[in-house]
C-alpha cells in the first residue's frame, strides 16, 4: 500500500509540473464562470462567460423558445491548451488533483500555524 501510494505521489509531481499553475484548479475542479455577454442571433440567443481564474470564454448557443442548448465554443487562455498532448487522460487528472489536494493541505497547515493552532 505505500508503495502504491509512494508511485501515484511520484507521478504526481511529474505530472502536475506540465500543467501551469495558474490553470491547475480549472483543470481540476472546472471553470469557475462569470457572466459577460448575451446576443441575439435570429431564434437563438449567445450566452458569453469568462473564467474568473483563467479568463478562458465560453460561448453557449441556445434555443430562445425551449432553452436547449445548440452547442459550446471556447476562446481558451494563452498556455491553458497542451499543444500537441491532447486532452488530459483520467490518470493525468488524478494525478493533478493529487498534487491540487497536496497543495491544499499545505495551505491550511501554513493557515493553522499562522494562527497558532499548529
Ligand atoms: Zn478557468
Amino acid at each position: 500500500m505505500t508503495r502504491h501510494l509512494k508511485s501515484v505521489n511520484e507521478q504526481a509531481e511529474v505530472d502536475s509540473a506540465a500543467i501551469p499553475p495558474e490553470f491547475a484548479r480549472c483543470r481540476t475542479f472546472g471553470h469557475a464562470w462569470d457572466f459577460t455577454t448575451v446576443t441575439k442571433k435570429g431564434n437563438e440567443l449567445i450566452q458569453g462567460l469568462r473564467c474568473m481564474r483563467c479568463e478562458t470564454e465560453r460561448f453557449t448557443t441556445i434555443n430562445a423558445r425551449t432553452g436547449d442548448s445548440q452547442g459550446n465554443s471556447y476562446s481558451y487562455a494563452e498556455g491553458y491548451q497542451r499543444k500537441g498532448m491532447g486532452a488530459m487522460t483520467p490518470r493525468e487528472r488524478s494525478a493533478l488533483r493529487l498534487a491540487e489536494v497536496k497543495r491544499h493541505m499545505g495551505a491550511v497547515q501554513r493557515h493553522l500555524r499562522k494562527q497558532g493552532k499548529a
